[in-house]
Parts: C-alpha cells; structure tokens; sequence
C-alpha cells in the first residue's frame, strides 16, 4: 500500500509538537476520512481542500481515501493543516514543514496558528518550512529559515516561490513614548529604577494623580526587544508587535483570560511577555488571581496541565500595579477626608500585603504635586544597567537584579559591612520579612548601578528602604 507523508505541526504552550499527515488511496466507494483526534476545525477543511484542488483543475482521486494524524493522542486544531494536504494530493511526500490555511478559490493564508507553529518550529531546529507569504519582519527573526512561499495552491505545481510581504512604515520608533509627558521627578525616579532592574513596582495615590500613565510609559524606556524576544512572542502569542507589550488589564478579567486556557488560546501575562503588565485597582481583582499570580511571578512562565500533558506559556513580564489608599480613594489627601471606617481601611491595606504583593519590589505614593525635574539621559541609563547585569549574571540563567532568586540574593548582592549593619538593624526595627530584606538587596543594586556605583552605598540602601514604607505610612494615617 503506498502511503503519502507530509508534516505539519501545533503548538503546545510555547513547545512545537511535530504532526506527520499519512494519506493512503484505496478501492471502494467514494468516502474521505480523517482519523487521530482530529477537531471540527480540521474536519471541515476537506470542503477547503476539494474546492481549492478544484481551482487548479484537480479533483480527490476517486474511491477511498484515508487520511490520518500522528500522534493521534493529541487533538489537532485550527485551518494550518490545509496546505499540508493539498501538497499530499498534489505533489506527495515532503521533507518540509508545511502549514497554512487555503481558501476555496486556492489562496493560502498565515494564521496566527500557522504563524505560531513556524516560530515555535524554528526555535526547536527546524529550518525548511512551505509556507504563505510572510512579512519581512518575521522573516528577518528566522536568518537560517529556507522558506518556500506560496500565495497560491498553483505555485506548488509550478514550485515558484513569493517574495516576502513588505512591512507596512512601522518602525521601532512608533509608539515608543518615553517619561518626556510625565509629571514629577520621584514617579520618573521609580519608573527609571523599576525599568533598568525588572522590579515589580505597586503605584499608589488618590484618584486622578496619573498612576497608570506612568505605568504605560515603562516600556518606551526599556531596550527594544531582541530578536530571540520576539520570536517567543510569536511562538506563543502569534503577534509581533513593533516595540515591547504594555498590556492593560481589569480588575474584572476572568482567569482564563488573564492566565491563558489549556486548551491552547495565551492569556494576557503571556501578551505581556517581556513587556509591562498593568494591573489597574489590584485590590480589585479576584481571589483566584491573585492567588494564580503569585506562581505566575515565581516561575515567570504559567504552568498548565492539559490531559497528560504538561504546557508552559512564557509570562516574564514586569508588573506595575495600581491602587487606591482606600475604598473611597481620599485616604493621605491633602485636602480632602477619608469617608471609610477605619475597618474597611484596614481590610483594604490588607490585600496589597498578602502574598502576591509581597512579591513587588518597590511602593511608591504618587503626589498630585511633586516637583518636576527632568531625569537625565533616562533610556539610555536603563539600557546601560540592562546590558552590565546581563554580563554579570546572564551565566546564573538570568539577566535582571529583579530575577535573582531568593535563596541565592545574600550570595550574589555583596554589601560591606556598614550597609550590611545599616541594613540588618531597620529589617529588625520594621520588622520585615526575609522576602522584604531579599527585595530591598536586589533594588539596592540596581540603584548602585543606575550610578555606576561598584558597590552598594548607605545612600542606595535608604532609597532601597524607602520604597518599604507606603503601606505602614498609611496604617499610621488611620484612627
Ligand atoms: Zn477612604
């Protein structure tokens, strides 16, 4: 019996799982079946195969015809599958991977599935791919990719191959906004830091004083994404925009949204991978969120298990969280008074000290009237202490002083011993936690190196310290 081979592949999380398509031909009435787990999805592109052979004056040979998806125990979705088949009836086996969606007139589409598949392919070796057009952009992520490129079902018989598509103006430069339009030299101060060490940072202030803007901004501060970058962003999202992900998320997002679903659709952390992630009124958000959040910020990665099989969506994103002092938002105004009763204060103050925001570096309290003084050279600075951390830890496995991990901070932030002193006597006078100490070591040596500073000064330590102390500021302010 002769079989037909092709390849094609899914995605799984962010890992690319090889599919081989098997059709074999033989005697009996005319039927057509799939078979290994194949969704509605791929069964209805037997009706976009039919047509599409059509157009080039072919037709399904007559009689039986079986074709089948290995490995059959994982389920095969989306409309990438179509262009695998056609090359089966129309030309046979192929050593290439072959994805893309084909309409009934012959034109082959990219998906975000099929853009997906290629990205996660590349990055586990493959190199030879039949494809639909794609954007020089995305090409230029793949150097050592032979694509064979096709706009039409035709060109596989004629084996002519199309050029790329040509980016439409966008440049690095769009939509990159930088701190130029923000008020107040503290909140630059916090945003600058918080960039340049990939620390986690919880915005306060009463309403209107502009925490989300800030929040916004923090991207156009930060080098612009590498090429391995956004080829992960690709693999798992199937975007690519033109500069690092600010996403916006609501206190109302549902987890599936937030976290991505098994099933194969990425959520908003994985949007935001190697960008900003911003959480409006944290308080706010569900239970269940916050609590999945917390393994989200440790792992930097979501893991999920669907059926027997284990999948991870890349969220390494920096969190900036908003939040209100109070329920009513007044509580440290200047003029105007608090209306809650000192208990529902409390409980309040108490959700930006649980677990998840414990794992936020850095708290500040945004004034409606700080001082406005330009912060110096700001891109430029970050980019600096971006590259001189990478050198320094990149062979540990990561790159920022905000990914240092707990058990390895007093190893690899070195103080001397005034700092150290300086450093052990307010942890026991504030009482802080461990985590809280590991935080303020790791944020005082991104301050240093924003100052070129080799080692960590007593003047790096405070600032470190002072971003500790919003939340006991505002206890103090309740009756
Ligand atoms: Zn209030």
């Amino acid at each position: 019996m002769d079989v037909v081979k092709v390849w094609s592949g899914l995605t799984f999380g962010d890992r690319f799982v090889p599919v081989e398509i098997q059709i074999t031909y033989g005697a009996g009435l005319p039927a057509f079946h799939m078979v290994g787990m194949v969704s509605e999805s791929v069964e209805e592109s037997k009706e976009r195969v039919r047509y599409a052979l059509k157009s080039v004056g072919k037709s399904i040979p007559q009689g039986r015809v079986m074709v089948a998806f290995l490995p059959s125990e994982v389920t095969k979705s989306g409309a990438h599958f179509d262009l695998a088949l056609l090359h089966g009836f129309l030309k046979g086996n192929s050593e290439r991977l072959i994805v893309g969606e084909v309409a009934l007139d012959g034109t082959v589409r990219a998906t975000v599935q099929s853009l997906r598949v290629i990205a996660a392919a590349y990055n586990s070796g493959t190199k030879k791919f039949i494809c639909p057009r794609l954007p020089e952009s995305v090409l230029k992520l793949m150097p050592d990719g032979d694509f064979f490129m096709v706009e039409h079902v035709s060109q596989l018989l004629s084996g002519e191959t199309s050029t790329a598509v040509e980016d439409e103006g966008g440049t690095e430069c769009q939509g990159r906004i930088g701190l130029n339009d923000v008020k107040g030299s503290g909140i630059k101060r916090v945003a600058m830091i918080a960039a340049a060490g990939w620390h986690h940072v919880l915005l306060m202030g009463n309403p209107g004083v502009g925490k989300s803007m800030v929040a916004e901004r923090m991207v156009g501060i930060m080098p612009s994404m590498s090429n391995s970058e956004k080829l992960d962003l690709l693999a798992s999202t199937g975007t690519l925009p033109d500069h690092r992900p600010a996403r916006f998320t609501s206190w109302n997002s549902t987890p599936a949204g937030f976290f991505g679903s098994a099933k194969g659709t990425p959520g908003e952390v994985t949007f935001a991978h190697r960008g900003v992630l911003i959480m409006d009124e944290f308080p706010q958000y569900r239970k269940d969120i916050l609590e999945g959040l917390r393994t989200v910020l440790d792992c930097r990665a979501v893991l999920a298990s669907y059926g027997s099989q284990r999948l991870t969506w890349p969220a390494d994103f920096l969190l900036v969280a908003t939040s209100n002092p109070c329920p009513c938002g007044y509580l440290g105004h200047p003029k105007k008074v608090c209306k809650d009763s000192p208990t529902s204060v409390m409980r309040y103050l108490g959700r930006l000290s649980g677990p998840v925001a414990d794992r936020i570096d850095m708290h500040y309290w945004v004034k409606a009237d700080e001082p406005n003084e330009d912060v110096k050279a700001v891109e430029e600075r970050v980019c600096n202490v971006w590259e001189l951390q990478k050198s320094r830890w990149e062979s540990e496995g990561f790159i920022h002083a905000g990914h240092i991990p707990g058990e390895r901070v007093d190893e690899l932030v070195e103080v001397g011993s005034s700092v150290r002193k300086l450093l052990d006597d307010s942890v026991e006078k504030a009482g802080l936690s461990r985590r809280e100490r590991h935080k303020i070591l790791r944020l005082s040596r991104t301050i240093a190196d924003l100052e070129g500073a080799h080692d960590i000064g007593i003047n790096h330590l405070i600032e470190a310290i002072s971003y500790r102390q919003v939340i006991p500021w505002l206890r103090s302010l309740v009756p």
